[in-house]
């Protein structure tokens, strides 16, 4: 992948979001005067209705799913809405149990916190993680009920990078009642490792374009059973009356490409991310000793680290980077990053000071990440200095 970020600035915040890709870019900018609507019946639309038809192949392709199951939408916020809507409605059909991870994005807490206030029929178990994020499957065993319609577990975390094994989750819940919804969150692991919807066997997958260098804003959903969607968004026929509003045209054709890009990545790619990410960490714990790096270390998706040093709140420290080195890392997830407090993803760890993420791409280089360690030593020597 050609670099895409102006020199000045070093870019270490992909989970957050990530910039187009030299050939996404491309490929929008050469389609950008096809303004035609996809769904009218003269030639120049029909070639537009193509080009949706061909990006949706090549999402299925990055999935290994078949394109009637893939549906456009907004991204992944909008995505795991659906789900739960979906899974969750009607509302009159008895009681309905809902078991989610307590690590999961707000755009899961939120929706299913949302659904428990205002739904007495749906009961919710949140799955309690160790002090490296993992959750026992044994914990999962134990709440499965009769009336559990749908289990929601993220395929890989985006604060501490944390990869869960869903196709050992999505086993135990089928093999418990296969009319259970298994649904994973994958967007934090497109671009950073292998997915696969047949191998993991999930009922519903959510992704989001913009984490793998395609526009923001759009995203697609894998529903094994699209007729069992309900839609989050009522009005025209568009996605087999599943997601009414004209397409998003371009971005849909950008999302396109950046599934296939992503899909000629391989075991070698994502080994050389971690292995800058693994040498960071190990050249900052000889320097600050008693830098902890947070997470499953031994299951973690390449290109992110967290870290916490203690006594010096992550917040500080990317101040700190931003202004010395116009150096754009987090203090863990972007969603939570105006908020002071600690993320309940941190929370539900155990872990009790605001960390930093440091999350990157392919196109990161060693001089980048020198340049994050020395600025980092600078102001951990500075800050321990003046106690
Ligand atoms: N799930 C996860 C794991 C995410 O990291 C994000 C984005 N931070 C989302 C869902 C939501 O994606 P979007 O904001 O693109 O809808």
């Amino acid at each position: 992948m050609q670099k895409t970020i102006p020199d000045k600035i070093i870019y270490l915040d992909n989970n957050a979001t990530t910039p187009l890709s030299e050939s996404v870019k491309k490929t929008i900018l050469s389609s950008i005067e096809k303004y035609y609507n996809p769904s009218a019946l003269y030639k120049e639309s029909v070639d537009v209705r193509a080009d949706v038809e061909l990006a949706r192949k090549k999402v299925a392709s990055l999935l290994n799913a078949d394109p009637k199951n893939i549906y456009f939408n907004s991204g992944a916020t909008e995505g795991n809405n659906t789900v739960f809507n979906s899974c969750l409605f009607p509302l009159h059909k008895g009681k309905k149990h809902v078991i989610v991870s307590s690590v999961e994005h707000p755009s899961i807490m939120e929706t299913v916190s949302f659904l428990n206030t205002y739904f007495d029929n749906i009961e919710v178990t949140k799955l309690q993680v160790d002090r490296k994020g993992r959750i026992d499957k044994k914990s999962l065993q134990e709440s499965l009920r009769e009336d559990t319609v749908l289990v929601s577990i993220m395929l890989a975390n985006n604060e501490m990078g944390n990869i869960y094994p869903i196709k050992e989750f999505a086993q135990i819940v089928h093999e418990y009642n296969p009319a259970i919804a298994f649904h994973t969150d994958a967007t934090q692991a497109i671009g950073k490792m292998d997915v696969n919807v047949q191998d993991l066997n999930v009922d519903f997958l959510t992704l989001s374009g913009h984490k793998f260098h395609a526009p923001k804003g759009v995203g697609a959903l894998f529903a094994r059973q699209g007729d069992a969607l309900i839609p989050f968004i009522h009005g025209g026929h568009q996605e087999k009356n599943k997601r009414a509003g004209t397409e998003n045209v371009l971005s849909i054709i950008g999302l396109g490409k950046a599934a296939e890009e992503v899909s000629h990545l391989s075991e070698a790619d994502y080994l050389k991310t971690s292995q800058l990410r693994n040498d960071f960490e190990v050249r900052l714990q000889k320097v600050i000793k008693d830098a902890i790096v947070v997470g499953d270390t031994e299951n973690r998706i390449c290109n992110t680290s967290c870290i916490i040093i203690p006594g010096i709140s992550g917040k500080e420290i990317c101040a700190y980077v931003s202004d010395d080195k116009n150096i754009c890392i987090s203090s863990g997830s972007a969603c939570d990053s105006s908020d002071l407090s600690l993320s309940h993803v941190m929370r539900a760890m155990g872990v009790c000071q605001m960390p930093i993420r440091v999350s990157l791409s392919s196109e990161t280089t060693s001089f980048e990440i020198i340049t994050l360690l020395q600025s980092i030593m600078r102001f951990v020597n500075m800050r321990r200095k003046n106690k």
